[in-house]
């Protein structure tokens, strides 16, 4: 199940320096620079509790890290990458089956193993697919005399055509 309050994305890099994803180069210079200069442990006076510099200090530095991602072009493109999968979510696997519970279906062109989703549509993969990876099938069994447990993966993950589920196919060779 998804809890709504872990799912909550943890401050990013572009919130530590207060610009949005889509901030220039330069607006986040500028913003690092601002950040840097309401922060730097210098600033604080010695009247301040200790605990205060420790976090002032974590802060420094997350707004240090921040910069040197978000001002290179590189970093920052591989870091967009890996929020947008954040934000994507956790993969969702609604179940794990094997071939025999597929039913098969022969559409002229292709023949397809289809297992209904809880949305209504189907989880469909085409015997053309799975040669591909090297399961020469029958249906839904396995051409007999094929060892598939020397094949990786064995575990096929299909995705819903309409929804975001995806189910994990265990082909074995029994
Ligand atoms: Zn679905």
């Amino acid at each position: 199940m998804l809890h709504p309050a872990e799912e909550r994305a943890q401050e990013t890099y572009y919130d530590v320096l207060c610009v949005e994803e889509t901030a220039s180069y330069e607006e986040i210079r500028a913003h690092y620079k601002a950040a840097v200069l309401r922060s730097h442990p210098d600033k604080l006076s010695s009247k301040q509790a200790i605990g205060d510099h420790q976090v002032v200090q974590e802060r420094f530095l997350k707004i240090h890290k921040a910069w040197e991602v978000l001002s290179d072009a590189e970093l920052r493109a591989a870091y967009d990458r890996h929020l947008k999968g954040l934000k994507s979510g956790p993969s969702v696997y609604a179940d794990e089956i094997e071939l025999k519970d597929m039913s098969v279906s022969d559409c002229g062109d292709a023949v397809e193993l289809i297992f209904p989703c809880r949305c209504g549509d189907n989880f469909s993969i085409t015997l053309d697919e799975l040669e591909e990876m090297g399961f020469l099938l029958d249906g839904n069994r396995v051409l007999e005399g094929q060892d598939v447990s020397d094949l990786a993966p064995v575990s096929v993950t299909i995705s819903c055509s309409s929804c975001s589920l995806m189910i994990c196919l265990r082909i074995d060779s029994t």
